[in-house]
Order: C-alpha cells, then structure tokens, then sequence
C-alpha cells in the first residue's frame, strides 16, 4: 500500500487543519504556507499525478474546481482572486507523490508564473 504523507493525513496517521472534506477530497492548511491563505486541495484515493487521474477518473477535476471555488468563497477570496498549481514531476518541482492542488491567496501575488 502506497503511504506517502497526504494518505497518512487521511488515514488519521498524522494531524493536520482541515477546513473541508468530502467523500472526494480534503482540504487542509499547509505546513509551510507561500501566502496568507495557502490549502492544498487533495483527492482522498491515492493518484499519483494528473496522468493517473485522466485514466481512471477525469470528472475527478471537475469535482475538483467545485471544491476550490467553495472553499475559496469560505476563505474570503472570491473578491481578489486567488491562483491554483499543481506541481507535476522534477521540473514542476513535486515534493509529495500524491496528487494535489494548491490555492494560494489573501495578497496580490508575484507577476510571474515562472522564476
Ligand atoms: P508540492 O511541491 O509537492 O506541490 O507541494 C507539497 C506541499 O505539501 C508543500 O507546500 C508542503 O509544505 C506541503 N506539506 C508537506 N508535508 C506536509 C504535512 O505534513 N502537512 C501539511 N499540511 N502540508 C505538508
């Protein structure tokens, strides 16, 4: 079984803040947070990367986007805005072998997408 830190996070193995959950989906506050507000948005059943996601269940991302537009509503970001990254692999500078979604906001944020 495939135990990296976000499913010791759902399996109740490790703490953490959560602000929402469904049968889908986590939300938590990151550890080491970029921005005033910083969640990562995370699917409940373990998928590597978006790859996996496309081949078993691409309506996952739908599901998804619902959820980032809740939980940045409760968060007090709809008004500014907020960005959304998912790292993939080396270059995309993935840390966690679990796929995820990070919603950032609560300050205006750097101009560039890519240092
Ligand atoms: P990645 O670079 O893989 O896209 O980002 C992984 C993110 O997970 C990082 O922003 C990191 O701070 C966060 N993270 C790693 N371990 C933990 C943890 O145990 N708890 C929480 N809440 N966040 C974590």
């Amino acid at each position: 079984m495939i135990q990296d830190v976000f499913c010791k996070i759902i399996n109740g193995e490790l703490k953490t803040d959560k602000v929402y959950e469904d049968k889908d989906f986590i939300v938590i506050k990151d550890i080491n947070p970029q921005a005033p507000v910083h969640l990562l948005l995370i699917p409940v059943k373990h998928y590597f990367d978006i790859h996996a996601v496309i081949n078993e269940d691409s309506s996952l991302f739908g599901k998804a986007m619902a959820v980032a537009d809740k939980v940045a509503h409760d968060a007090g970001l709809s008004e500014k805005g907020y960005r959304l990254i998912i790292n993939e692999g080396e270059h995309g500078g993935k840390l966690v072998p679990h796929l995820h979604i990070h919603i950032l906001g609560g300050k205006r944020l750097g101009p560039k997408i890519v240092k």
